[in-house]
């Protein structure tokens, strides 16, 4: 299915940004306790129109927001 308009945007945050409406998380946090300097968390998010699925990032090493591909 194709990835609707408010993935498209949320995709494309590089840095920390509230999910859109349509984003439910679909698990509990992971959470990262022993990362230098603070330890970070993870959070996944589907999106209920498209269903494009995303993790969220508090790490700086990584994207605020990545979809998952494939
Ligand atoms: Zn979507």
């Amino acid at each position: 299915m194709a990835i609707c308009p408010l993935c498209e945007i949320q995709a494309k945050m590089s840095k920390n940004g509230r999910p859109h409406e349509h984003l439910s998380k679909t698990d509990v946090p992971r959470i990262f306790k022993g990362a230098k300097p603070r330890g970070f968390e993870e959070q996944d998010y589907q999106c209920q129109i498209c269903q494009t699925k995303f993790t969220h990032s508090t790490s700086k090493n990584d994207l605020a927001w990545t979809v998952w591909r494939g």
